[in-house]
C-alpha cells in the first residue's frame, strides 16, 4: 500500500498500512529476531512502529506482531483504548497466578476464538520506539493479548496451546458461522433486488390505455349494478 505521512510531536513521519501475510506463512512459526536501537537509525524505528500502528487501527484488531505481516523482528503493538503502544522485545519479568478467563481471537485466523490458558496480570519489560526503557503491568484482557503477542513473536500460534479437539470445535464454529453469514448476506442482497425492482416499476409511468375506437367506448362504462 502506498505510504503515508502522520504528524506526531510536530514531526512528520512516513509510514505505511501493511498486508497481512496468510495464517500458513512459515514466518509465523519462526522466532523473531531483536530490534537492536543501537544499529538502527531513529527513523527506521519511527517507521516500522507507526506503520505497524496504523496498520492494525486499519485493520481493526487490539494486537498485532511484526511476523504478521512478514517481518521479522521482536515488535509488537497494542491497542490500548485511544492510543496504540509499540513494545520492543518486550519480555514477561513476572505475572500473577490468577488464569485469565478472556477468549481470543487473531487477526491471522479470522473468526477463530479460543480459550487459552493466560495469566491474568504479568509485568513486561520492553522498550520504546526511541529505546526508551519501560516496565509496565497489564491485566484482564489486556494482558491476554500481550502474551498472545509474545506467543507470535516466539513463533507460536494460538492453536498451538488447544487441544485438537477444541480446535476442530471451535474450527466448526467458524464454519457455522461463516454459513449463517453468507445467508444473511444472500438474504440482504435479495431483499435489496426486490426493492430496486419495487423502485422500478415506481418510477414507470403507469400504462397507456390505447386511444383507438374498440376501447374507447368501454373505457366509460361502469358497472352500476
Ligand atoms: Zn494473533
Amino acid at each position: 500500500m502506498s505510504k503515508m505521512v502522520k504528524f506526531y510531536n510536530g514531526n512528520m513521519i512516513e509510514c505505511e498500512i501493511f498486508k497481512l501475510v496468510d495464517f500458513y506463512d512459515p514466518i509465523l512459526r519462526q522466532p523473531t529476531i531483536a530490534w537492536d536501537h543501537k544499529k538502527h537509525d531513529p527513523k527506521q524505528s519511527e517507521y516500522l512502529a507507526f506503520s505497524l500502528a496504523e496498520t492494525l487501527k486499519h485493520l481493526g484488531g487490539i494486537g498485532l506482531s511484526a511476523n504478521q505481516v512478514g517481518l521479522n523482528h521482536r515488535v509488537c503493538v497494542l491497542n490500548m483504548g485511544g492510543e496504540i503502544w509499540t513494545l520492543f522485545n518486550p519480555k514477561i519479568v513476572d505475572h500473577g497466578l490468577e488464569p485469565a478467563t478472556y477468549q481470543e481471537g487473531c487477526l491471522s485466523y479470522p473468526g477463530l476464538y479460543l480459550k487459552v490458558p493466560r495469566y491474568n496480570h504479568i509485568k513486561v519489560k520492553f522498550q520504546a520506539v526511541y529505546g526508551q526503557d519501560v516496565v509496565q503491568d497489564f491485566d484482564g484482557l489486556t494482558a491476554v493479548c500481550v502474551q498472545h503477542e509474545l506467543d507470535h513473536l516466539d513463533g507460536i500460534v494460538y492453536t498451538d496451546k488447544v487441544s485438537s479437539m477444541k480446535l476442530e470445535q471451535a474450527k466448526r464454529k467458524v464454519k457455522k458461522n461463516l454459513k449463517k453469514m453468507k445467508a444473511f448476506v444472500e438474504q440482504q442482497r435479495m431483499m435489496k433486488a426486490m426493492q430496486e425492482t419495487d423502485d422500478e416499476f415506481k418510477l414507470q409511468p403507469p400504462p397507456k390505455v390505447q386511444e383507438n375506437s374498440e376501447n374507447k367506448s368501454s373505457k366509460f362504462v361502469y358497472s352500476t349494478g
